[in-house]
């Protein structure tokens, strides 16, 4: 057998050892590994009626969408996770270019499914639990013996900069990733883990895996709200969170931090962690914040402990075992500390390319993120924006992450996104939408002032929207494209 690392392995192995602990809570109650496997083993039989099927995965956190990768990993099956944010014409497009067999599919994602012709399961209705309940608790269930190769996972990127790319990420991972990321974060054997982030992206996903290599109890909601989240950390003495960013910030916002003895890591990733942000968390829930920098394509880059979130609240810390960063200029040089460059990266992670198309630039085995960056003295990392957000405002180079960090340290500002727009005269200009906390005040000109006091004049903002909220992804991620001009 080849020591790695693959669903349906780590849960049959799961089940032969500890058959009785519990492997997924979620809303509609608890399953032990024993069960999972049983469950899974029929679903399998089912799916192996269509073959070896590439299926499509729509769904929210829960045992469906855990148990459809456990059962399509058990015939090596490739598994497309669906973002939930896709609209019709997206769904299509995905679905027709990853050449999707079968869909899994919750109820509520039907209306983006209108008109697609594939067999489908339902996977949770809004009275009932659907076809995958049905499958799982029912039939024979033994064991079907093993695929001939391994099936893949395939993430979409988020569709950040433009339609969202299908990434093959590795079939089965050694187990070295796992034995770098627990250098840094410190989860164990048998913890309980909650994961919020949507699985269906890379962060949670990547959540999946590693919990999954830990044996770990999943604790899952299918949509997320502060006032649960807490009720269920305490209720089940989580050790673990799986959040992005923005649900920090929610969590945070609802207020009433209950009692939390057992939680040993809160785990963010998918956008950036504003330092103000990490600061105010810790200070509520505990030194207990990670900040993972990652992507879809390079899987785990860097982590921020919460003592590098302490003493540098906006890093994305430092590389974990096995991972070799570097901060390169355009010509391929090394940048000196507290200069922005380009952020390259290798490790064993790396995914194996888009399903089409597209491709990244691989330089001395380094992987080009699209993310700029700089070190500090100490080595640690600031992400300072995306290559594709810098705009160029009268021959000057901005990158808008640094006024959104300058902007987030006023006290009236919850939240606020910055990104350049077309101008006639200058090519692009800058823009700021700014949401303000309930009840403060603050104009156009004292943004623009602030900047101004702080940054060069091409950083100063020229138009200032003030808006209920910004729109986001699944991620947490800004939708730059929906905001009002
Ligand atoms: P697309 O490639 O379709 O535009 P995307 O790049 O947004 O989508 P993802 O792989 O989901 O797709 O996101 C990865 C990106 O998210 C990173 O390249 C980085 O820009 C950002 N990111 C993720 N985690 C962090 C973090 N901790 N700090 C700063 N930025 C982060």
């Amino acid at each position: 057998a080849r020591w790695g690392l693959s669903l349906a392995g780590e849960y049959t192995s799961a089940a032969r050892r500890d058959p009785h602990r519990t492997a997924i809570i979620d809303d509609a109650g608890s399953l032990t590994f024993a069960q999972v496997d049983l469950r899974t083993n029929r679903l399998a039989r089912d799916l192996a009626r269509f073959g070896t099927p590439r299926i499509g995965l729509l769904c929210r956190n829960h045992r469906g969408a855990i148990e459809t990768m456990i059962a399509a990993s058990k015939i090596g099956a490739d598994v497309v996770l669906l973002n939930t944010g896709l609209s019709a014409g997206q769904m299509r497009t995905v679905l027709e270019q990853q050449k999707v067999d079968v869909l899994v599919a919750d109820e509520e994602f039907a209306p983006v499914l209108d008109g697609v012709d594939l067999p489908r399961y339902l996977a949770w209705s809004d009275d009932g639990l659907g076809d995958l309940e049905r499958i799982c608790s029912d039939g024979t269930a033994d064991p079907l013996s093993p695929p001939a190769r391994p099936g893949r996972t395939i993430i979409l990127t988020s569709g950040t900069t433009g339609a969202p790319k299908g990434a093959r990420r590795p079939a089965a991972h050694s187990l070295a990733p796992v034995a770098a990321m627990l250098s840094k974060i410190p989860l164990k054997v048998g913890d309980t883990v909650l994961i919020a982030a949507p699985v269906f992206h890379t962060w949670g996903f990547g959540g999946l895996q590693f919990s999954t290599a830990l044996r770990a109890t999943l604790v899952l909601r299918r949509k997320f709200e502060p006032a649960a989240v807490n009720k269920l950390l305490a209720e089940h003495a989580c050790t673990a969170l799986w959040v992005v960013p923005v649900m920090l910030q929610r969590l945070l916002d609802h207020g009433d931090v209950p009692r939390l003895p057992s939680l040993r890591v809160v785990a963010a990733s998918g956008s950036p962690l504003p330092g103000d942000l990490a600061t105010e968390f810790m200070d509520a829930y505990g030194d207990v914040l990670y900040n993972l920098y990652g992507s879809t394509e390079a899987s785990w880059v860097a982590v921020a402990q919460p003592a590098d979130l302490r003493a540098a609240p906006g890093t994305a810390g430092r590389p974990p075992l096995g991972t070799r960063l570097a901060i390169l200029t355009g010509d391929g040089a090394a940048t000196p500390p507290g200069e922005t460059g380009h952020i390259f990266v290798a490790n064993d992670m790396l995914f194996d390319g888009y399903t089409h198309g597209d491709s990244k630039e691989i330089r001395d085995g380094m992987l080009r993120t699209g993310d700029v960056g700089h070190l500090d003295a100490e080595g640690r990392l600031f992400v300072d924006g995306r290559e594709d957000d810098m705009i160029i405002s009268g021959g000057e180079n901005v990158y808008p992450r640094e006024v959104e960090d300058l902007l987030s340290r006023l006290d009236a500002v919850l939240e606020c996104c910055v990104a350049g727009v077309a101008d006639p005269e200058w090519g692009q200009r800058l823009a700021a939408w700014v949401v303000l906390h309930p009840g403060a005040e603050l104009d156009a000109d004292a943004v623009r002032a602030h900047v101004r006091e702080h940054l060069a004049r091409f950083s100063v903002p020229r138009d200032v929207v003030f808006l209920d909220v910004l729109p986001r992804n699944a991620t947490g991620k800004v939708l730059i494209r929906e905001l009002p001009r």
